[in-house]
């Protein structure tokens, strides 16, 4: 059997991004993907155009709408616009389209794609991993990369991401229409869901809907009712919508996220964000990151992987640390977070710079905190 040098197991946002990296550095890689190709992904598809950074050739040809507004309501009412500004626009893409075309980028670098390869089982042996299909074939690498997203069992299994895993109840669906839903315009409903949000995202010719419940205890969410209340003010009628729900790992803690060898990405690695379900742009970051730290590994230039672990708690877990912080109080507090957050003035604006990428949760606090402070040694 031939050693390859990386085997990564999921052929979605994370795991494309990886291979691509490491495959235009000429490294023998591998994707084992359980489908055929990617199908209609659970997912919004909104994105900062942000990741345009982490790619040496445009995204231009799979964004489907450049976001320029983001609409905000509470139960379909006291609505807020707010302007994108600013050098990063949010896009909105099919995510089967952005996966396939990240796929095709791989694989024309030279990345060996396996479909079908549903992994059951991964082991290491004499500082060899063996990964097995469920049908018996069998893959040897010298480095494994886990990226087969929110149902991964591999970081239990090996001890990694965080210890106690946390997951969003969601639901998205496309409609074959456009509504009254404004050009160029992203729409976020906080009064419908409890302790979460719906969304409307435009594409082309079509709007995804969704929804997200992000506290714990509330794990189901009444999908049917909601879009009764939402979609006409959308302008469409309720049985127009088709889609799934889906449970979505999101981040709980700073983490350990490589061993001996072994990375993980994306939702596998518990990096969604947990107050608005921002996951591409964490999935196409650790995909860069992995692979860059994984070049250096694998040309003999460090030890350990661990400098992934620190590179993604700096650019990415400081800020979802408050993230989850902003989250547990907002969505326990919708109404009130709504009216003194949403309804502020630079609110909207602050939102929508999270979503592009250009202000983290970690300079949102930093502000608040700063405030205050001012606040009361002025009173
Ligand atoms: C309803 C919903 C809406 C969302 N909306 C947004 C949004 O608007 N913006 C945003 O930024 N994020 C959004 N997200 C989050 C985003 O979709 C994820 O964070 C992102 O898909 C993570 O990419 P990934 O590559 O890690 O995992 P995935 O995209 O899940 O890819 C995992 C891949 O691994 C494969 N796989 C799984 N098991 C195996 C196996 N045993 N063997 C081999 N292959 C396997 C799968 O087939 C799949 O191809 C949303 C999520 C949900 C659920």
């Amino acid at each position: 059997m031939t050693l390859i040098d990386v085997a990564i197991i999921g052929g979605g946002a994370s795991g494309t991004t990886t291979a691509f990296h490491l495959a235009n550095k000429n490294k023998n890689v591998s994707i084992l993907e359980k489908n055929i190709s990617p199908t209609e992904r659970i997912c919004g598809g909104g994105m900062s155009a942000a990741v345009q950074n982490w790619f040496p050739f445009t995204l231009m040809p799979i964004v489907d709408e450049v976001i320029t507004n983001v609409e905000f309501s509470w139960c379909n009412t006291d609505k807020v616009i707010a302007e994108l500004s600013g050098s990063s626009p949010f896009w909105i893409v099919k995510r089967e389209k952005l996966d396939s075309f990240l796929l095709d980028q791989a694989v024309n670098s030279g990345c060996h794609l396996l479909t079908t390869f549903n992994v059951v089982n991964i082991k290491m042996s004499s500082n060899i991993w063996q990964i097995t299909a469920l049908d018996g074939r069998q893959i040897e690498s010298r480095a494994v990369v886990i990226a087969d997203g929110s149902q991964s069992p591999w970081p239990k299994v090996f001890n990694l991401g965080p210890r106690k895993q946390k997951f969003a109840s969601t639901f998205s669906g496309r409609v074959k229409r456009k509504g009254n839903l404004r050009n160029e315009t992203a729409r976020f409903e906080f009064g419908l869901v409890s302790n979460g949000f719906a969304w409307a995202f435009p594409l082309n010719n079509e709007v995804n809907i969704g929804m997200g419940t992000f506290l714990e205890n509330k794990n189901s969410i009444p999908v049917n009712e909601i879009l009764k209340s939402f979609l006409p003010d959308l302008g469409f009628d309720p049985s127009e919508v088709i889609g799934q729900e889906a449970k979505l790992r999101v981040w709980n803690g700073h983490s350990n996220l490589n061993g001996n060898g072994i990375l993980l990405v994306g939702d596998a690695a518990s990096l969604c964000d947990p107050f608005l379900a921002e996951g591409i742009r964490p999935a196409l970051m650790s995909g860069f990151e992995a692979a860059k730290t994984l070049i250096y590994w694998l040309d003999g230039n460090v030890n350990s992987l661990d400098n992934y672990t620190k590179t993604m708690k700096t650019k990415w877990g400081n800020s979802m640390a408050w993230g989850n912080r902003i989250s547990q109080v907002f969505y326990r507090f919708p109404k009130v977070g709504y009216q003194l957050g949403v309804k502020r003035p630079t609110a909207p604006k602050r939102i929508a710079q999270i979503l592009s990428g250009e202000m983290s949760y970690e300079d949102i606090a930093k502000r608040v905190i700063k405030r205050l402070l001012f606040q009361t040694s002025s009173s």
